[in-house]
């Protein structure tokens, strides 16, 4: 069985096709996957996914890319993730690409995450682009290391991972890795010890080849596991049961079934 640590069901494009992509998961063996939360006020419908499917979960947070939303202190996120289908926090982070100012209410954004992570007790998800450093900086300061977590559709360099490494947190590789031109990052992602290794969509983004630039679903997540397998030279049943392992160990309020 396969595990899709990171995906968006409830986004527009695939929420119309809800049959057809659990279908086209249980055809891969895709057996369960992690559905992110970008904002609070999508927050009702990625429960609603893990509520109507006993393989699907759901997280609860604010992705830094989002300006102008609801900004939930401590106790609201606490709120919100005090179910028992919520076995995350996030996805959270830092995103100076698509905020180039690198505005504060972003920082302390991802502060009050951390914070609520570790007080309830459920890993981070952490999105970082053309941030890292902050975003280690933040982390060691907030202790980020207590609640544990992983690196989203980690694009970054060895040096990067090896720090969030040294912080307990796993690495999760997504589709960028079967691109031809991803030479640093497939480095990485042999690296990366096999305990602490995640596969993920971020579907709809980021399709793997070979579906490269169609909408992205879990069933996918194979065609990323395949790519870490060869690059590895393992096979890619151990790299599935590793992944897998892996998933129910870091979002310990996820069970197997
Ligand atoms: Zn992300
Ligand atoms: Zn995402």
């Amino acid at each position: 069985m396969f595990v899709d640590s990171h995906c968006h069901l409830d986004f527009p494009d695939l929420a119309e096709r809800e049959d057809a992509i659990l279908a086209a998961m249980a055809e891969h063996r895709v057996g369960h996957a992690l559905c992110v939360c970008v904002k609070v006020e999508d927050f009702p419908r990625v429960l609603a996914l893990a509520e109507r499917h006993a393989h699907l979960w759901a997280s609860v947070g604010v992705h830094p890319d989002n300006a102008g939303v609801e900004e939930p202190d401590l106790a609201r996120l606490l709120a919100l993730a005090d179910h028992a289908r919520v076995v995350a926090i996030g996805e959270t982070g830092l995103d100076y690409y698509w905020q180039k100012d690198a505005p504060e209410w972003q920082r302390e954004r991802f502060r009050t995450h951390i914070r609520a992570a570790r007080k309830c007790g459920k890993p981070l998800i952490i999105h970082t682009r053309s941030a890292a450093d902050d975003t280690l900086r933040l982390m060691r300061e907030e202790a980020a290391g207590e609640a544990g977590g992983v690196m989203h559709c980690f694009t970054e360099s060895r040096e990067v991972a090896e720090a969030a490494l040294d912080l307990g947190f796993y690495i999760s590789f997504s589709g960028i890795v079967t691109f031809k031109n991803a030479t640093e990052l497939k480095a990485v992602a042999q690296y990366v010890p096999l305990d602490r290794l995640l596969i993920e969509t971020d579907a709809p983004y980021l399709a793997p080849v070979p579906h490269r630039g169609r909408t992205n679903e879990p069933a996918w997540v194979v065609h990323v596991a395949e790519e870490i397998a060869r690059l590895r030279n393992e096979p890619l049943e151990r790299i599935e049961i590793a992944t897998t392992e892996n998933f129910f160990r870091l979002f310990r309020h996820a069970q197997a079934h």
